[in-house]
C-alpha cells in the first residue's frame, strides 16, 4: 500500500470506530482503550498508552494501556498493579524535564532514536531498555486549549515513523481531545442543571422545580377532575436575629439542619420538599389534604423544627410559621396556590408565630390587597410618584434647625397620603428598596435645588439608607450622580442607617459608607438601642452621630429603664466623640430632662411633625 492508500484506511478505521453508537455511550475507560488497541493493532507498535496531568500538573499519569503482549486491553487498576515498567503509573517533570517540555510546545513527537533522543533520554536509566523500547511516537491531548495530557506509542525496535502514522497518532490524540471536551461540556450542564433545579445549601428542590411541579400536578388534578393538592409554606421564625447575633454561618447551619429534618420527616402523601428562600421551605401534599390530615401534619414539622439546634456552642430553640392553602378547595390556578400558602404564612406571623393558618377568604381579600399595593408601589417608584415630607432637627435652643430629616411619604391615589409604616414592610419583601431609595434621593435633591435657586441654602438633609441600599457597591456612585444632576453637593447630606442595616458584609458596607464620608456626606446611626449593636461595628464605621430610638424618650424621665438606657447612650457617643440626637421628643418635661443629661440635637413632634417641603419652606425659611 502506499502511503496514501494506508493513510486512507487507518483514518477509516478510526472513522468507524469513533462514529459508532455504541461507542459514544461507552463509559470513559472503555473508550480509551478501544482508541489505544486500535492504534496499536493498526501501527503494530508494542505498546500504546494514554496519560493525564492530575491538578497539580507536575507529572503525568497513565490511564490507560495496550500492550500488544497482553491479551486484553488494560484499565487503570491493571496498568498500575500488573505492568512492571509502568508500575509506577506516574512519571514526574522535575525527573524527565526534556520530555515535559517537548510535549507542550511539539505537535508530535517522532522519536527514532528514543535512548539517544534529548527529548527522551531521560527514560534511558530505567525504563526504555528493561522494557525494550527504540521509538516513540507522542501525541499530546487537550481539554479546551490546555494540554490535559499524551497519547504515547512505543515500539521494540528502531523506527523511522511515516507521515500517515504521524497523522494517525494525532488523530486518535485529538479523538481524546474531543471525548475531553464533550465529558467537560455534559459535567458543567449537568451542573448547571442542578443548580437550576435545587439548593445548593441543603440540596432540595428549589423554588423553580417547585412551581414546576405544582404545575403539573395542577393540570392532572383539572383533568382527571379528582384528586387534590395542599401546599404548606414553613418559614423559620427569627433567622434573622440568629443570622444577626451568632453570624450568617450560623443561619446557614439552622437552615441546613431543618432541611434534613424536613427531608427524615415521613409525613402521609408527601410529594414534595423544597427550600424556597432564605428561610423559607415548602411542603406539598397530595390526597391527604382534609382539614385535621393537615394539621397533624403541621404539627409534626413543628415538633421536629422545635427539637434544639446546636449550632456554635449554643442551643437554639426555632419555631416555624406556617400557611397552608389547597387547591382545588380554595384555588384552580398553580400560582394562586403558591401565593395563597404564603399569605396564610404572613397571617400566622402576624398572629405572633410559631403556629399554622390555614388559607381562608379574609387571608384572600387581604393578600389580594397586599399583592395590589405592591403594584401600585412598584408603578409609584418607577414614576418618581412617592413624596418626601421633612421634619426639623433643632439645637438646644430648640429653635435653630440644625437639619432637616427626609422622609418617604406616598399619596396613594384612593387611600390619600400613607406613613411608610404603611407600605416599607411590602417594599422590603418585594425587593423595591433600593429604588425606593434613589426616588427619594431624586425627590431631595429637586427640592434642594428649588430652595437654592430662590437662594435659600436648605440645612444638612438626613437621608435614610436601608439596608439593600448600603449592601451596594453602586451606591455612592449613583448617589453622586444624582446629586451632580441638581447641581447638590454630597456635602449638603447626611445619612441615617439604622443598626439592622450594618450586620452585612462588613466589607462592602465599609467600603460604601466611607466613600460617601469621604464625599463630604455625614453619618448617623438610626434607632439605636433597639437592634442588634455591635459595638466594634460602631466603632469601625464612620459616624459622626448616634439617634436614640424614640421607644426609649417616650417615658421619659419617669421610666427608670429608659432613663439609665438613655443616660448609657449618651455616656457612649461622648467615648465614641459622637453627638447625640433624641428623636420623638414630645413634651417640654423629655426636652428638659435631654438637654440637662447632655444631649446634643433634638428631634419631634415638641417642634415640628414632618411636613410637606412647601410648609417647610414657609414655616422656616421664607420670612
Ligand atoms: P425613623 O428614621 O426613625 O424616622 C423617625 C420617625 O419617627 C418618623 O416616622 C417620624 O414621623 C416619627 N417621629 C418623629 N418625631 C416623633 C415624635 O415626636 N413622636 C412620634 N410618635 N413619632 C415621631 P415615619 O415618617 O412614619 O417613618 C418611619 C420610619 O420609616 C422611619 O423611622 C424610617 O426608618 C423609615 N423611613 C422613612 N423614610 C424612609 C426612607 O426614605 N428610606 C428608608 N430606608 N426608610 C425610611
Ligand atoms: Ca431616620
Ligand atoms: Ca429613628
Amino acid at each position: 500500500m502506499d502511503d496514501s492508500a494506508t493513510f486512507v484506511s487507518y483514518h477509516k478505521a478510526l472513522m468507524e470506530l469513533s462514529h459508532d453508537a455504541g461507542f459514544i455511550r461507552q463509559p470513559r475507560h472503555h473508550k480509551l482503550s478501544a482508541l489505544a488497541s486500535l492504534c496499536g493493532r493498526l501501527l503494530e507498535v508494542e505498546r500504546v498508552s494514554v496519560w493525564f496531568f492530575p491538578p497539580e500538573r507536575d507529572r503525568i499519569t497513565c490511564e490507560c494501556l495496550y500492550d500488544k503482549h497482553q491479551v486484553a486491553e488494560t484499565g487503570p487498576q491493571s496498568v498500575a498493579s500488573g505492568e512492571k515498567g509502568l508500575s509506577s503509573v506516574s512519571l514526574y517533570r522535575s525527573d524527565h524535564p526534556g520530555y515535559f517540555q517537548a510535549i507542550s510546545e511539539e505537535r508530535i513527537l517522532a522519536v527514532n532514536d528514543a535512548r539517544n533522543d534529548p527529548r527522551t533520554s531521560s527514560f534511558n536509566s530505567d525504563y526504555l531498555p528493561s522494557v525494550g523500547i527504540h521509538s516513540m511516537l507522542d501525541a499530546p491531548v487537550f481539554d479546551g486549549s490546555r494540554l490535559s495530557g499524551v497519547v504515547c506509542l512505543e515500539a521494540c525496535h528502531p523506527r523511522e515513523w511515516t507521515l500517515p502514522e504521524l497523522s494517525f497518532a494525532i488523530s486518535i490524540a485529538d479523538t481524546i481531545s474531543l471525548i475531553n471536551t464533550h465529558e467537560a461540556w455534559v459535567h458543567s450542564k449537568r451542573a448547571l442543571d442542578f443548580v437550576s433545579r435545587f439548593d445548593t445549601l441543603t440540596g432540595l428542590a428549589n423554588i423553580d422545580s417547585l412551581k414546576e411541579r405544582v404545575i403539573h400536578l395542577a393540570e392532572k388534578i383539572r383533568r382527571r377532575k379528582t384528586g387534590s393538592l395542599a401546599l404548606i409554606w414553613i418559614d423559620v421564625d427569627r433567622l434573622k436575629a440568629i443570622n444577626d447575633g451568632l453570624g450568617p454561618q450560623a443561619g446557614d447551619s439552622v437552615i441546613a439542619e431543618i432541611g434534613q429534618r424536613l427531608k427524615a420527616l415521613r409525613l402521609e402523601g408527601k410529594d414534595l420538599l423544597a427550600r424556597i428562600g432564605g428561610d423559607e421551605f415548602a411542603i406539598l401534599i397530595r390526597h391527604h389534604t382534609q382539614a385535621d390530615a393537615l394539621n397533624g401534619t403541621a404539627e409534626r414539622i413543628q415538633e421536629a423544627i422545635r427539637q434544639p439546634i446546636r449550632v456554635s456552642g449554643q442551643s437554639l430553640s426555632i419555631s416555624a410559621s406556617m400557611g397552608i392553602c389547597h387547591l382545588p378547595e380554595d384555588c384552580v390556578e398553580p400560582q394562586e396556590l403558591l401565593r395563597g400558602a404564603e399569605a396564610a404564612m404572613y397571617h400566622a406571623k402576624n398572629l405572633g408565630r410559631a403556629r399554622a393558618t390555614v388559607f381562608d377568604s379574609a387571608i384572600q381579600i387581604s393578600a389580594q390587597s397586599r399583592f395590589a399595593l405592591e403594584r401600585e408601589l412598584r408603578a409609584a417608584i418607577s414614576g418618581d410618584a412617592l413624596d418626601v415630607f421633612y421634619q426639623p432637627i433643632v439645637d438646644q435652643s430648640g429653635k435653630t434647625v440644625i437639619s432637616i430629616e427626609a422622609l418617604v411619604r406616598w399619596n396613594h391615589p384612593q387611600r390619600g397620603w400613607l406613613p411608610p409604616i404603611e407600605f416599607l414592610d411590602i417594599a422590603r419583601g418585594s425587593g423595591l428598596m433600593y429604588t425606593l431609595g434613589e426616588c427619594v434621593l431624586r425627590r431631595v435633591c429637586k427640592d434642594w435645588s428649588t430652595a437654592d435657586s430662590l437662594g435659600i441654602h436648605l440645612p444638612v438633609i438626613s437621608v435614610n439608607l436601608s439596608a439593600e441600599q448600603v449592601l451596594t457597591l453602586d451606591l455612592p456612585d449613583r448617589i453622586k450622580e444624582i446629586c451632580a444632576k441638581h447641581r447638590m453637593p454630597v456635602s449638603a447630606l447626611q445619612f441615617e442607617v439604622t443598626e439592622d442595616s450594618i450586620q452585612g458584609d462588613f466589607n462592602t458596607l465599609a467600603g460604601v459608607l466611607e466613600t460617601l464620608v469621604d464625599a463630604g456626606a455625614k453619618l448617623a446611626i438610626d434607632d439605636f438601642g433597639t437592634g442588634y449593636s455591635s459595638l466594634a461595628r460602631l466603632k469601625s464605621l464612620p459616624f459622626s452621630h448616634i439617634k436614640i430610638d424614640r421607644s426609649f424618650i417616650s417615658d421619659l424621665p419617669d421610666d427608670e429603664n429608659d432613663c439609665a438606657i438613655t443616660l448609657s447612650i449618651i455616656g457612649l457617643a461622648r467615648g465614641l466623640g459622637l453627638s447625640v440626637v433624641a428623636e420623638g421628643v414630645e413634651t417640654e418635661a423629655h426636652e428638659q430632662w435631654l438637654i440637662e443629661k447632655g444631649c446634643d440635637l433634638l428631634q419631634g413632634y415638641f417642634y415640628s411633625k414632618p411636613q410637606p417641603f412647601n410648609d417647610l419652606m414657609e414655616h422656616y425659611f421664607l420670612t
